[in-house]
């Protein structure tokens, strides 16, 4: 088959598509005729190589799919030839204190197809069953292959651990991105208040479109200081924070007493000076979260595949044009989505 690879960490001009053996299925996989795939910036931080993760050379990136089953293995029973699937990424050991007590996204052995072990930017992967979702044939290939690791982290973060509730005001930062995008469509969903930031005319227009009540321009203007205006100086209950160091204190600045800050990324960097006493005598809770269960990825993207959720897809090209599309992600050209498919399917 051919498959989208890396043998060294490095720049886009790492980036090959080419010539790689085809998957076999192991008896609790199933094997996907991939149909069209995602990018994420996790596939940027893989290509360039993180602290502490040795991956198998060559690498097969990316952590969203969706495509076509062709064969399942022997203890594989949720799937058959034909069924149209979409790849959730986290894996978990499924035995450890903390998958047995129901939390797998904190298993000690968590790992991300695609970011720790090969992922599914090529023709055909093979993926354990438990990673697969179902996807009505109604759905587009775009749409199947760009919502799974998004708009699960961002309902986990909201929905779950920030424990959003109708009529609360929450501050999501650059919300025409990918988790940003996912999470003002849920705040909306849940009935909060939701105040969005970006960084051009056009993004926040996008943001308006999606629902957002108030727009910031943080290009123009302190973000904190305009939620202090716009809120009367109260502040936000929460803040939905993926940015990390550029953003961490302002997000905390904008927070109501008691207020919540969830973050699931740092793509700014991920040591912030913290303003601690801000933490204690406004009473605020630091919140985490990674990627979501198959129970949380079931039930948002089942609201997806209705269109109630949209992944906004800026554009889809050929996988072996991979490296121009990590390109476009990382000199951030445009917003939402990008898309590959294998040459053979265009
Ligand atoms: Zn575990």
């Amino acid at each position: 088959m051919q498959a989208v690879q890396f043998s060294e960490h490095g720049d886009t001009d790492v980036i090959e598509y080419g010539e790689f053996p085809d998957p076999e299925p192991a008896d609790d996989e199933v094997l996907v005729d991939v149909k069209a795939a995602a990018l994420n910036h996790l596939d940027i931080w893989t290509r360039r190589g993180l602290p502490g993760i040795d991956l198998e050379m060559p690498h097969i990136p990316g952590s969203d799919a969706a495509g076509v089953v062709t064969e399942v293995g022997a203890d594989v029973d949720r799937f058959e030839a034909g069924d149209h699937v979409a790849v959730s990424a986290g894996v978990s050991c499924g035995s450890c204190e903390f998958c047995r007590d129901g939390e797998p996204t904190m298993c000690v052995d968590f790992h991300i197809l695609g970011e720790h072990v090969r992922g599914v930017h090529a023709e055909q992967a093979a993926v354990p069953a438990d990673n697969l979702v179902p996807v009505p044939d109604h759905v587009d290939w775009e749409v199947a292959g760009s919502a799974s690791l998004v708009f699960q982290t961002a309902w986990r973060m909201l929905v779950t651990r920030a424990d959003l509730q109708p009529g609360e005001k929450v501050l999501v930062l650059g919300a025409s991105g990918g988790v940003g995008h996912a999470a003002l469509q849920i705040a909306k969903y849940v009935g909060a208040e939701v105040y969005a930031t970006a960084s051009s005319e056009e993004k926040l227009d996008y943001a308006e479109e999606l629902g957002a009540d108030e727009v910031i321009n943080y290009e123009q203007e302190d973000f904190d200081d305009a939620i202090r205006d716009i809120t009367g100086y109260r502040g936000v209950d929460v803040v939905v924070d993926h940015i990390g160091a550029a953003t961490w204190n302002k997000s905390l600045a904008s927070l109501a007493k008691g207020g919540r800050i969830v973050t699931c990324g740092a793509t700014t960097g991920p040591n912030p000076e913290t303003d601690v006493n801000r933490i204690f005598w406004n009473q605020l809770e630091v919140i985490g979260s990674t990627m979501g269960t198959p129970g949380e990825v079931d039930d948002v993207l089942e609201l997806v595949w209705e269109g109630e959720f949209e992944p906004r897809v800026r554009d889809t090209l050929p996988m072996s044009e991979t490296a121009r599309a990590h390109e476009m992600l990382q000199e951030r050209e445009g917003f939402g989505k990008v898309v590959v498919r294998p040459d053979s399917e265009l």
